[in-house]
């Protein structure tokens, strides 16, 4: 067990039938940059049942928070999800990940391309006051089968452009929300793919076509997303930067590619 810390979750929210979100007490000494995941888990018969979740909280924060699926029978999640305020997780200590703003060419526009649960890591992100110094405007793009798993929107579209902290950094202007839903009536519908291909994304949110000279993205969604979405960064020219430590235009997360 050394190599986690025992935390304690000290909040819960459900989204819906498949989503929540929940906080947990931070070792003092774990450090990470905004992007990275922790294996996080649960004792089950004397062993610990571990997965990699990504850090929905930015590094600053007192306390850790994560965005999490809920599979019916999955070894973790149809246990985790029953998880109350006062019980104990397991968090790795050594935080890792490829999808870091510090592997991104400088740019003007940073795209934060998701699918699902994917949102997690630009939790993060978009908490990290350096994005908004390094980048002129910031795109959230959210991927859903359903409007219920648009989650997080209150934070993106109130509590930061309103937090005196952000406004300074000019966040009203710079942070931009694109969600679209694949399955029920939306204002976007359609997957993310359809919304870059055909257009309606750089329309709607009024910003030219991906161009390699100012665009810079970040990925994080299932492998096929990743997969689609790469490919249509590079038929525009983006480069992807190769591994860690080396730059690029965009970035993916390589432990779910090589999954
Ligand atoms: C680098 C990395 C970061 C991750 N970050 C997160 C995160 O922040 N939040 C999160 O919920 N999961 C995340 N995952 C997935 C996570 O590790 C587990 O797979 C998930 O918690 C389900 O665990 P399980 O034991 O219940 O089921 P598993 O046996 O792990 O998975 C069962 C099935 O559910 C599907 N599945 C697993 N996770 C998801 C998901 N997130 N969305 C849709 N389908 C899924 C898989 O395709 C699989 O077939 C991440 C995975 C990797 C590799």
């Amino acid at each position: 067990m050394a190599a986690f810390n025992v935390e304690k979750i000290t909040h819960v929210h459900h989204w819906n039938d498949t989503l929540f979100s929940f906080k947990t007490t931070r070792d003092t000494a774990l450090r990470f940059k905004n992007g990275q995941f922790v294996m996080i888990g649960l004792e089950v018969n004397g062993k610990p049942l571990m997965r990699a979740y990504s850090i929905a909280s930015a590094n600053y924060e007192e306390e850790l928070e994560f965005f999490s699926i809920k599979v019916q029978d999955g070894p973790l999640t149809s246990i985790l999800q029953k998880v109350a305020v006062g019980d104990e997780l397991l968090i790795s200590k050594k935080p890792t990940g490829t999808l870091v703003l510090d592997d991104l060419n400088p740019g003007k526009n940073l795209y934060l391309l998701s699918s699902g649960t994917g949102l997690a890591p630009f939790l993060a992100v978009i908490r990290d006051p350096e994005t908004y110094e390094r980048f002129e405007k910031v795109i959230v793009v959210h991927g859903t089968r359903f409007i219920s798993e648009l989650a997080y929107q209150e934070l993106i579209l109130d509590e930061l452009p309103n937090h005196e902290f952000f406004q300074e950094l000019g966040v009203q202007e710079k942070l931009i929300y694109y969600p679209t839903v694949t399955r029920e009536e939306f204002k976007n519908r359609g997957r993310v793919t359809h919304a870059i291909e055909s257009g309606e994304l750089f329309e709607k949110i009024g910003l030219p076509k991906f161009n390699p000279e100012h665009d810079r993205a970040m990925l994080c969604g299932s492998p096929h997303f990743l997969t689609d979405v790469a490919a249509l960064l590079d038929q525009h020219g983006l480069t992807e930067s190769p591994r860690m430590g080396h730059l690029g235009d965009y970035v993916i997360e390589r432990a779910f590619v090589e999954k």
